[in-house]
């Protein structure tokens, strides 16, 4: 099913109907007011990040750049949502975040745009993002307020699929938002793209983001992906502890995000495909995009 929604958009009525089926999927797990997660915040000095949980799994994120209060909305599927937070900040709204053209992701921004009812601008790097009208490539810069946004090319999961990494110049506080490109513990499908590119994505680009960034991903998938991390390396201690952990929140109904930059080389199997105990595990020693394509392969139909 999931590749079938994903696999052609190109008109309002595949829009809508596939608006229905992620809305239904949100039902049935969670109820019709239900959330699958708390909403919570991770504040620092310079920036607020408020973690707003969307649909079945999904995470929308408000960013705040707390000197000036001006603020931007990471992937706003549920508009209404978005809006509440922001009232009840008291922030500056100026911009839209897009990861991707998906509709659990980029659903949401002409009903933003025109609930909110002031301009903002709308970032993203693929044309069938709707409202778009700032697109982006490797290396554009914006800000938020103070705090500088550089924009991480990394497509894949989709062509146009665009992580957000974002600094406080006063201090050393940084942060990505990966969309489905880099999930804890995971990474999102090849829909649109090659072993390659993921490793591209992930090895060349992400990997190389100082250690203490942290990991801000499109879902709630944590702890599917550490199952098969742990399938993947049955001895790998960091994947166990970080089971247990997670479990822990998840009964809490609190969010895994966000990780870490360092966390992630340590327990992704899809950030690990130079280590030879994930090599091994593919049969492939020596070469990390075969990794890469064999592992994404299992775990398709893992269970
Ligand atoms: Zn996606």
């Amino acid at each position: 099913m999931i590749s079938r929604v994903f696999s052609s958009l190109p008109n309002r009525v595949s829009q809508s109907a596939t608006a229905a089926y992620f809305t239904y999927k949100s039902w049935r797990q969670n109820g019709y007011r239900g959330c699958h997660s708390n909403k919570t915040s991770v504040i620092m000095a310079d920036i607020t990040v408020r973690i707003l949980p969307a649909l079945s799994d999904n995470y929308m994120y408000l960013i705040v750049c707390n000197q000036t209060k001006d603020a931007a909305i990471v992937d706003p599927v549920n508009p209404e949502t978005v809006i509440e937070a922001v009232n009840k900040e008291g922030v500056n709204l100026k911009s839209v975040l897009t990861t991707h053209h998906h509709w659990d992701h980029a659903g949401g921004n002409e009903k933003l745009l025109s609930l909110f009812g002031k301009p903002l601008t709308v970032y993203g790097g693929d044309d069938r993002i709707g409202a778009l009208n700032k697109k982006v490539k490797q290396d554009d810069e914006f800000m938020i307020g103070n705090l500088k946004v550089q924009c991480i090319f990394t497509p894949c999961h989709t062509t146009g699929h665009i992580c957000y990494y974002i600094q406080s110049p006063a201090s050393d506080q940084k942060m990505v938002f990966t969309g489905d490109t880099l999930f804890l513990g995971g990474c999102g499908r090849f829909f649109e793209g090659t072993a390659d590119q993921m490793y591209s994505a992930l090895i060349e680009k992400l990997s190389n983001l100082p250690d203490d960034t942290q990991v801000f991903c499109g879902h709630e998938y944590s702890l599917g992906n550490l199952k098969y991390g742990n399938h993947v390396e049955p001895d790998n201690k960091d994947i166990l502890a970080k089971i247990e952990w997670s479990k822990i929140k998840r009964e809490a109904n609190e969010p895994t995000v966000p990780s870490t930059i360092a966390e992630e080389k340590l327990i992704n199997p899809f950030m690990r495909v130079n280590s030879e105990s994930v090599q091994t595990f593919a049969n492939a020693v020596g070469n990390p995009i075969e990794t890469m394509t064999y592992i994404r392969k299992i775990k398709d139909s893992f269970k």
